[in-house]
């Protein structure tokens, strides 16, 4: 493919090109006779080929009136144009008497900056096309273009309709583009000819001096591309002394670039049609034939008209076609805010179905990145490609809505990815949380096929200057408009903006939810607490005269009582006494949940040695246990109190539930970098090293880790997380000295007060270890 050899240069000097006056040419076509003239309507410019259609030579009718040529009638109707507008036309029939005969002329007349100039093209018939026929002919056109559905569908017809008046080989619609580059979207044509449907033409194929020139006259007629063309005489105006301005000329001659181009199409003869929008160029209908045909000023002022109502049509269908699309997209809008606001999981809401998501922008791929989790629908770059872009549109991007039909030439990366995201459309919904949407459009070079090399429309001159040329070949070539999308419309964006808002005022109103049932649960835990204090301090005190009363009756009424009696009573005395001790148990547990840390630096070996001064004091037997302390432990901020009360509810259990003749208890603790590897290692509690299996989850602690480790009787598996439940207990009240089962369930609520963790690892008939932390 040639490359651009100075993008600049051409760029200038294809502006000098479109600055070429084609709209003076000083010379007409050849199928009329044009005649220029003063405000008196005198004859001062005619074309050199006035002897061949009036047979008299220029210089026969230059300096004479009109009326030397034309009957009053027809002068008079010329002399009318002097008071319109610049390019106002008159048009008529008019009879000229010449040596050959009477001879029919379609006669045009219209107003110049300087006077009137009128052309006269010879004509077989007086007759006018019947307005009848005419009309009847329109409005069945007129009334099947209403009738389509949709844009193509309409050119389609317009196509069709021409190709009926004017029976052209080829009938197109082309339509520009925002860089006026232009493609072929409707078509009809001669079997045997290649089609041109689909392909795009660059935008110096029609240079802007042309375009500007199909906004003033809607139709441009060219009946035989290889016909010479007719000087005017003189060769200057010789009111203004400058060339004829030629721009509401019918016959005006073309330019041979122009000629060049479509001969090289097999083109001879070329109608062209202006479809203009909001006073702007939209397209052309162009027509092409193989061979030199002439069609009548009827039959094209016929075809002008047909182009001006599809004009005003065109307004309507696009912007019917475009309210079509706005409307599939509201649709897709709202069926994918509803299911987003009624989702469990967001992420799967949003990217199923993958589909939906793309076809909210029109885009072939999407990113959704919430929390760092990326998830990819469609064609897009790869995960690590997502990330590093997110990344630079995190510094790079500061609007939370970001769009660009050319990522690569703002973010040089992006050319890897160029197939798949030559376009980005960024969705920023939280910068803090990295919710982010992208969605990626490709480069338009993968969608678009040019009709020909688009450099071989500009060529090389010797004098280093550029002008437009003909292209050579038509066979189909890619553009090097790279790095490019389709660009994004103003209602993608607000699609855009739509989800965005919901997403937030889901996000939102998520977090107000979850804002209310923290309040709700926080007031009802406070209720459960009160409710438990209350009803376990208001329980002790009638349980306090069932013990009394029972007390009483066994001391003063035993000799009543039969043996039966007694016992019974006895049961009851001690059913109160355990009773009174789960209560007590409950109240200190509801004690807890309504407690406040008092934290103050405590030095946990002082704090120990009280505890176990404590402990020996309220066993006999505690001289036969070995108390092993490794190490001296740290000092930390904690409640000296509570964390009293850890230390021996552990201890207490550790030599409660041992039955080995040599007990012995460890207290110590990991530090930090020990402690990493304390749940992976799932080992080495047991005194000879034996297999320890860890159940509970590890916390990542950045505290010591605390542990007091038996050679007890060790805990089942299956109950290593019962045992902190409250009144959670695996033996009876005869076995290890009894309890009320709520011991662990206390350790656990001090601890979590302390944003601790407490687990446990247990081998059966070896010991355990009992790990907590107090951040
Ligand atoms: P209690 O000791 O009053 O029964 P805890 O809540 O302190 O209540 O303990 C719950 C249960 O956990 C105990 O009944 C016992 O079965 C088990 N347990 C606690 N500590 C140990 C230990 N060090 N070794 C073996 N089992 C233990």
């Amino acid at each position: 493919m040639s490359q651009p050899e100075n993008t600049t240069t051409q760029a200038t000097a294809l502006t000098n090109h479109d600055r070429k006056p084609i709209h003076i040419p000083g010379s007409i076509q050849p199928h009329g006779i044009l005649l220029a003239l003063s405000t008196q309507l005198e004859i001062v410019q005619v074309s050199n080929n006035t002897q061949v259609y009036l047979c008299k030579a220029p210089e026969d009718l230059l300096g004479r009136p009109l009326s030397y040529l034309l009957e009053p009638q027809p002068v008079e109707i010329v002399k009318q144009c002097l008071v319109k507008k610049v390019g106002s036309a008159n048009a008529f029939k008019v009879l000229i008497n010449t040596l050959y005969g009477e001879i029919y002329f379609d006669a045009i007349a219209h107003r110049t900056e300087e006077a009137v100039i009128l052309e006269l093209e010879p004509t077989d018939s007086e007759f006018e096309v019947s307005f009848l026929n005419f009309h009847s002919f329109a409005s069945e056109a007129i009334a099947k273009m209403q009738r389509t559905s949709n844009l193509g569908e309409f050119l389609h017809l317009v196509a069709q309709e021409v190709q009926k008046i004017i029976s052209f080989d080829r009938v197109m619609v082309y339509q520009f583009d925002e860089s006026e580059a232009g493609s072929v979207v409707a078509e009809v044509k001669r079997e045997d000819l290649s089609p041109y449907l689909g392909l795009h033409y660059p935008a110096t194929d029609i240079p802007a001096q042309a375009r500007e020139l199909y906004t003033r006259c809607f139709l441009r007629f060219l009946p035989d591309l290889t016909a010479e063309p007719v000087k005017l005489v003189p060769t200057e105006n010789p009111t203004t002394h400058q060339h004829l301005d030629l721009s509401y000329c019918l016959l005006r001659s073309f330019d041979w670039c122009c000629a060049e181009y479509h001969q090289n199409m097999g083109v001879k003869a070329l109608l062209v049609i202006s479809l203009i929008q909001e006073q702007k160029l939209w397209g052309l209908i162009s027509c092409h034939h193989q061979t030199p045909k002439y069609i009548s000023y009827e039959v094209r002022k016929m075809c002008e008209f047909l182009g001006q109502i599809v004009s005003s049509e065109l307004a309507h269908k696009i912007s019917s076609s475009e309210w079509d699309y706005k409307v599939k997209l509201k649709s897709l809008q709202s069926e994918f805010l509803e299911s987003i606001s009624q989702a469990d999981n967001f992420i799967d809401a949003l990217i199923k179905p993958e589909i939906r998501l793309l076809d909210f922008v029109s885009a072939s791929g999407a990113a959704v990145c919430l929390d760092n989790e990326i998830n990819l629908v469609g064609t897009t770059p790869n995960i690590d490609e997502v990330r590093a872009l997110i990344e630079w549109a995190d510094t790079q991007v500061t609007d939370n809505l970001f769009s660009t039909d050319s990522l690569p030439k703002l973010y040089p990366e992006a050319l890897i990815f160029k197939d798949t995201a030559s376009g980005l459309l960024l969705l920023r919904i939280s910068k803090v949380r990295r919710y982010y949407i992208l969605w990626f459009r490709p480069e338009v070079i993968q969608t678009v096929h040019w009709a020909g090399n688009p450099q071989e429309s500009i060529k090389a001159e010797g004098d280093g200057s550029y002008t437009l040329s003909p292209r050579k070949s038509f066979e189909q070539w890619q553009e090097t408009v790279r790095l490019t999308s389709l660009p994004w419309k103003g209602c993608e964006l607000e699609s855009a903006i739509a989800l965005s808002n919901a997403i937030v005022g889901i996000v939102l109103s998520k977090a107000d939810e979850l804002a209310k049932i923290n309040l709700e649960l926080e007031r009802s835990n406070q209720e459960l607490a009160s409710f438990a204090y209350a009803a376990s301090h208001d329980l002790k005190e009638p349980l306090r005269g069932i013990y009394n009363f029972s007390t009483v009756l066994l001391e003063d009424y035993a000799q009543v009582l039969d043996d039966d009696g007694i016992e019974c009573l006895q049961t009851v005395v001690s059913l109160s006494v355990r009773m009174e001790t789960l209560i007590n148990a409950l109240l200190r547990l509801s004690q807890l949940g309504q407690a406040h840390l008092r934290e103050q630096a405590t030095d946990l070996n002082e704090l120990l040695n009280q505890v176990i001064d404590v402990f020996r004091a309220s066993r006999q037997d505690s001289g036969l246990v070995d108390i092993r302390i490794p190490r001296p432990l740290p000092t930390i901020q904690c409640d000296r109190v509570l964390v009293n009360e850890v230390f021996s509810n552990l201890l207490g259990n550790a030599f409660k539930y041992n039955d080995k003749a040599e007990q012995w208890v460890e207290i110590g603790y990991l530090s930090q970098e020990e402690g990493q590897g304390v749940g992976s290692r799932g080992q080495g509690a047991g005194g000879a090293g034996e297999a320890i299996i860890h159940q509970s989850p590890i916390p990542n602690a950045p505290c010591p880790i605390f542990y007091i480790r038996d050679n007890g009787i060790g805990i089942p598996q299956h109950h290593l997380e019962t045992i902190f439940r409250l009144f959670k207990r695996l033996h009876s009240q005869e076995k290890y000295g009894g309890g009320a089962g709520a011991g662990l369930a206390i350790v656990k609520k001090i601890v979590e007060l302390h944003n601790g963790q407490i687990w446990v690892e247990s081998t059966l008939g070896v010991g355990s270890i009992f790990y907590f932390t107090l951040e």
